[in-house]
């Protein structure tokens, strides 16, 4: 996805701006009011603050790694409203880092799930222990309402359908995804809670092993 895509969730409109090699960060908007979810790098962001003006009430993030946080330094000085934006339930994702965040916006129906929950996968994790970590925590975002839409931290759709055939040869859901990809990538990496059960192979898996193992095999895809 290489263009900045705008999504209507009431009275509340998202943009996904795409930033780096294939990160999105999301500018979450009431009226003229911003709430930035990741900030990996500034120039994209500042750039739509000003085209759309808008007022940035905040900045939330995800996690610690660099290509999310790369531009807060820059970004966090252009905080200049308080104003409510929506209600953002914080949910606690760790696995693939200590301490992950996923944020829900109950009257959007989106969430934004960083690098746990990416669009069709998951993040990497770090040791066998950390991945029954992120088991547990895929467990509370497959638990959100069915029609929540996931954003996720980064466009890696095609490798993680392709990765979904692979391991699924005969799930039809993901060839459709991934044939959606080709005509219109957002409206296939934007996903809803039961179109990633459908299609994403780490919200299929039976118990934690199975889960680890799954997470080993897609490491070496
Ligand atoms: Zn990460």
């Amino acid at each position: 996805m290489n263009t900045i895509t705008t999504l209507k969730r009431g009275a509340i409109t998202i943009h996904a701006i795409p930033v780096l090699n294939d990160n999105l960060v999301y500018l979450v908007c009431r009226e003229d009011a911003a709430l930035l979810v990741d900030a990996g790098e500034a120039a994209p962001v500042k750039a739509m603050l000003e085209s759309e003006q808008l007022r940035l009430t905040g900045i939330l993030s995800t996690h610690r790694h660099g290509d999310h946080t790369a531009g807060l330094s820059k970004l966090q000085p252009l905080v200049c409203s308080s104003a409510t934006v929506a209600s953002v339930h914080t949910i606690s994702v760790p696995g693939h880092t200590p301490d992950d965040l996923a944020f829900y916006l109950p009257d959007a129906g989106v969430v934004f799930t960083g690098d746990a929950l990416i669009n069709g996968a998951c993040g990497r994790v770090p040791s066998a222990e950390a991945a029954v970590t992120l088991y547990e925590s895929l467990q509370r975002l497959a638990a959100l309402p069915d029609d929540t839409l996931v954003l996720g931290g980064h466009d890696y759709l095609q490798e993680n359908m392709r990765f979904a055939l692979a391991e699924n040869p005969a799930c039809t859901a993901a060839r459709e995804r991934l044939e959606c990809y080709r005509i219109d990538a957002p409206g296939a990496i934007f996903a809803t809670i039961a179109e990633e059960k459908s299609t994403n192979p780490f919200l299929q898996s039976a118990n934690a092993d199975d889960f680890a193992r799954l997470r080993q095999r897609k490491d070496r895809f």
